[in-house]
C-alpha cells in the first residue's frame, strides 16, 4: 500500500484548509481589501513585456535586495527572499532544527509554525495566552528558561489575536535567551513596531517579513527575512534555487518604488481598523481584542451563528478549530463599505433574538 511510503512526519500531517476561492466580501485571509494601485500595475505590466520567459529568474533578487535595502535600512547581505514568508519560515526551521530538538511559540497564533516545526521533527512547547490573549512578558521569560529551547517564534503582531509586544519588550527576551529569535513581523505595517532595528545588535535575531498583507501582492507570494549576515549565509545553502520567479521579483521593485501609494492605503486600512473596533465594541455580547494588525478577533457565545449568517449573506471571515480560540472569528479589514456590511450583519444576529 502506498500509504506505507509516507514519511511518520508527513503522516501526521493535515493539508492547510484554504475555502475555494469564493466571491463576496472576502474578510477571511487577512489580504488588502483592493489590488495594487494602477501606477503599480502599469509598471509591472510594462515590465512584464520586455521579461524573458526562456531565461531563469535572477538567484540572487539583486535588483529587489537593493530597494528592500532602502526600505528596511538593513545591508543587502542581510537579507534572504522566500516564495512568501512561508517558506521563510520553514527554510529558517529547516536552518537550525534537527530532529527533537525543541522550539517554543505562543498559543494561539500562526498554524504553519507548528506544521514547519513538525516537519523538521521538532518538539513543540507552546506558551499559552491567558483568557484575554495578554502575552505576561516575565512568565513568558521563565517558561523558554525552564524549556530551554533552540529556537522561539514570536508573531509581532500576533496573528489571530492582534496583541503585540513592544520593542522595549521585545529586547528583555533578546537579553535574557541566546538562542534563535525569529520575530514574525507579517503585519508590522499596520503596528508601526519593528524589531529590524535590533538585527545589528543580535547575531541570534530573525525578523520576518511579507508583501502578502500591507504591500498587498499575496498573490505573487513574496517574503523576506533580515538577520545578520552570518546566519543569511546559511539560510542561502536551504534556499532553493530561483525560488523567486522574475515575475515576481519585478513586481515587488515595482511596489517599493511606489511606497507612498502603498503608506496612504496602509493609513486607509488603520483608520477602517479603528473604527471597526469602536463599533463592534459597542455591541452587547460580544468581546472585541485590540488589534495592532490588520484584522480584528472577536468572541462571542454565538460565534458560529455571526460565522454562518455572514457566509449566507457573502461575507466571509475566519473560524477556528483550536479550542483556545473556541466561540472567535478573525475579521480582516476590509473597504469601509465592506466593514459597514459587515457590522450591519452581526448586529443583526446579535440583536435578532436577544431584543
Ligand atoms: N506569518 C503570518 C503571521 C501570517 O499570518 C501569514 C499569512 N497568513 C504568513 C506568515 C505567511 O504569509 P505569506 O506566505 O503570504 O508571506
Amino acid at each position: 500500500m502506498i500509504d506505507k511510503m509516507i514519511s511518520k512526519k508527513a503522516m501526521k500531517l493535515e493539508a492547510y484548509k484554504v475555502e475555494e476561492k469564493v466571491r463576496g466580501i472576502l474578510l477571511d485571509k487577512n489580504e488588502a481589501p483592493w489590488n495594487v494601485d494602477d501606477v503599480i500595475r502599469k509598471g509591472i505590466a510594462e515590465k512584464l513585456l520586455s521579461m524573458e520567459f526562456n531565461r531563469y529568474p535572477d538567484n540572487a533578487c539583486t535588483e529587489l535586495k537593493n530597494e528592500l535595502s532602502w526600505y528596511t535600512g538593513a545591508g543587502v547581505d542581510s537579507i534572504c527572499i522566500g516564495n512568501g514568508s512561508d517558506e521563510l519560515i520553514q527554510i529558517t526551521l529547516q536552518t537550525f532544527i534537527d530532529p527533537g530538538d525543541k522550539i517554543v511559540i505562543q498559543s494561539p497564533t500562526f498554524s504553519m509554525y507548528k506544521i514547519y516545526a513538525s516537519m523538521c521533527g521538532a518538539e513543540v512547547k507552546e506558551y499559552i495566552l491567558n483568557d484575554s490573549f495578554e502575552f505576561d512578558l516575565d512568565a513568558y521569560i521563565e517558561f523558554i528558561l525552564k524549556e530551554n529551547p533552540k529556537l522561539i517564534i514570536i508573531c509581532n503582531p500576533n496573528n489571530p489575536t492582534g496583541g503585540r509586544l513592544e520593542i522595549a519588550e521585545l529586547e528583555k527576551i533578546l537579553k535574557n535567551y541566546s538562542g534563535i529569535v525569529l520575530v514574525d513581523e507579517a503585519y508590522f505595517e499596520f503596528s508601526g513596531l519593528t524589531a529590524a532595528g535590533l538585527v545589528t545588535m543580535y547575531d541570534n535575531l530573525v525578523v520576518l517579513r511579507t508583501f502578502s498583507k500591507a504591500l498587498g501582492i499575496a498573490g505573487l507570494r513574496v517574503g523576506y527575512l533580515l538577520a545578520g549576515s552570518p546566519l543569511v549565509k546559511y539560510f542561502e545553502r536551504v534556499r532553493p534555487p530561483y525560488n523567486i520567479n522574475a515575475f515576481s521579483q519585478a513586481a515587488a521593485v515595482e511596489v517599493l518604488r511606489n511606497i507612498s501609494l502603498v503608506k496612504e492605503k496602509i493609513d486607509e486600512i488603520q483608520a477602517g481598523r479603528d473604527r471597526l473596533t469602536e463599533r463592534l465594541m459597542e455591541l452587547d455580547g460580544l468581546e472585541c481584542f485590540k488589534s495592532w494588525g490588520n484584522f480584528i478577533l472577536i468572541r462571542s457565545p454565538r460565534g458560529l451563528e455571526i460565522y454562518k449568517r455572514l457566509k449566507e449573506s457573502g461575507v466571509h471571515i475566519k473560524r477556528f478549530g483550536d479550542v483556545l480560540l473556541r466561540n472567535c472569528l478573525r475579521i480582516t479589514i476590509g473597504s469601509d463599505a465592506e466593514n459597514a456590511r459587515l457590522c450591519e450583519i452581526v448586529k443583526e444576529v446579535l440583536y435578532d433574538k436577544a431584543g
